[in-house]
């Protein structure tokens, strides 16, 4: 017998950490868990779920435009922000005890109290200031959106965490930032209603994505009606009478709009943690340093997801904590693996990519070929939409192996997810040529790519 109260102790009950703590009591490990917020984490509580159907809902108002087209006449329509918010809470509500509910009934011991560390095998939980002891702590804590507070009216702006329990819809927005949540946002609230600004710091949003998926996005949103200023900062936020906030920007020029938000990324959820009196070494943005099986320096505190600043998705997490099970509790070492994760931006139109992108490809193989294709989709043709989707594969000439594909329009998130599978085994482009096309689809499109667009060589496109 242990001589812990513990066989694993958990600091965070998200993606990551409820994983862990489910399969390791399922396995009979005496397991605690403490979550400070709401089970689920951010995931479940106030982001991807809730954010999809945020994205959802957001698209009806598209729909509606569509539908004229094809003989529907639509009737006054309007929406009801209060309604959706409250039917989005009941559905989190109902999520958020699935995942209590997997914990109790494989015997986890839950806390509903923020915990801190207190030395190598010892956690203060807060709530009643009891300090338990473990075998092996794992840090589950996840990332919190960074808020500038030293731009002059800081507090007077709003976070994603915010956003999804605003009593009323903002007439107007400004969102700093142009990473996947911005640019998410920025579709969401404008497919609602909302004139929004979106600003950033360099030339083009979604840094890190292909150069061409983000030049066709940006058109695409700005033919939305958003505004996207590239190079420009927040300077000042001012709270005005009527409730609004007028801003400064960077260019010169000054804004009155219902909110703002900041979505300039996320950082490791560790300040406070006592990670020093476990002697545990962060990174310089706070993330706990991990080995390949997600161990710290002191090898019994374990780490996964968001708060190692690996790969910030729900996915990786899940994945993270399944080969941490399998490494501590099933004697079967197993490393995460991240390579070629699927990924989506759910802006509207939708990206799907999954491996490198062009400029990537360019340098890391001797030459590539790039198949690339614009078309407007068979919705469109008939409802009139200018939308056009792209598609873009990107080959490694000496292989002939698929190294990138990169789409923009509607399901390209569904189109990827399918197609990693393919890409995960290896895939070559002759494998895609040799695919019977299922017709009449967009997908169709990916194995009906025959003629080179053009190469890239060197790093040069030629
Ligand atoms: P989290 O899910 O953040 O869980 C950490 C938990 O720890 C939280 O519940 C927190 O309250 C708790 N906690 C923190 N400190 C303590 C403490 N000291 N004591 C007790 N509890 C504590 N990913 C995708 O894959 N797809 C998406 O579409 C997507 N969309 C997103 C949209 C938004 C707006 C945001 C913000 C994120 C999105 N993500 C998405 C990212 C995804 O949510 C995270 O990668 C994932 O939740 C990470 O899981 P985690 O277990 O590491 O941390």
């Amino acid at each position: 017998m242990s001589k812990h109260d513990f066989d694993l102790f958990v600091i965070g009950g998200g993606s990551g950490g409820v994983r862990a703590g489910r399969v390791a009591a399922s396995l009979g490990k005496r397991v605690g868990i403490a979550e400070e917020y709401r089970f689920g984490g951010t995931c479940v509580i106030r982001g991807c779920v809730p954010k999809k159907l945020f994205v959802y809902a957001s698209q009806f108002s598209e729909h509606f435009r569509d539908a004229a087209g094809f003989g529907w006449e639509v009737g006054a329509t309007r929406f009801d922000w209060a309604k959706f918010i409250a039917n989005k809470d009941k559905e989190i509500a109902r999520l958020e005890g699935l995942y209590r509910k997997g914990l109790e009934t494989n015997g986890a011991q839950i806390f509903e109290s923020r915990a801190v560390l207190e030395g190598p095998h010892t956690v203060r939980i807060l709530k009643n200031d009891r300090v338990v002891s473990a075998e092996r702590i794992l840090i589950a804590t996840g990332g919190a959106p960074r808020h500038l507070r030293d731009v002059e009216g800081g507090d007077l702006t709003i976070t994603s965490n915010e956003i999804f329990h605003l009593e009323r819809q903002p007439e107007s927005m400004v969102i700093d930032g142009a990473g996947y949540i911005g640019v998410e946002f920025a579709c969401i609230l404008a497919g609602l209603g909302t004139k929004v600004t979106l600003i950033l710091r360099g030339e083009q949003i979604l840094r890190g994505f292909d150069d061409d998926i983000r030049a066709a996005l940006h058109n695409e949103m700005v033919r939305k009606g958003i505004d996207v200023l590239p190079h420009t900062r927040l300077t000042k936020v001012a709270g005005s009478p009527n409730g609004n906030r007028v801003v400064s920007l960077s260019n010169g020029s000054t804004l009155e709009v219902s909110q703002v938000m900041q979505a300039i990324g996320r950082l490791p959820n560790t300040e406070g943690l006592g990670l020093e009196k476990a002697g545990v070494h962060t990174g310089m943005d706070g993330s706990v340093l991990v080995d390949q099986y997600s161990r710290s320096n002191v090898p019994h505190v374990l780490a996964v997801g968001d708060v190692t600043n690996r790969v910030q998705l729900t996915p990786v997490a899940i994945h993270e904590a399944m080969c941490l099970i399998e490494t501590e509790f099933r004697g079967n070492p197993t490393s995460p693996d991240h390579e070629l994760i699927p990924t989506a931006v759910f802006s509207q139109p939708e990206i799907g990519t999954i491996g490198m992108t062009e400029a990537q490809a360019g340098l890391a193989y001797d030459a590539v070929t790039v198949f690339f294709t614009k078309f407007r989709p068979m919705k469109g043709t008939l409802s009139g939409s200018e939308e056009r989707m792209v598609m873009k594969i990107i080959v490694d000439d000496a292989s002939d192996r698929v190294v990138g594909v990169h789409i923009l329009g509607p399901d390209a998130g569904e189109m990827i997810q399918a197609l990693a599978i393919a890409i995960k085994m290896g895939a070559t482009k002759a494998d895609f040529d040799r695919t019977m096309a299922l017709h009449p689809s967009a997908a169709e499109e990916l194995v009906t790519l025959y003629t080179p667009s053009w190469r890239v060589k060197g790093g040069e496109k030629v």
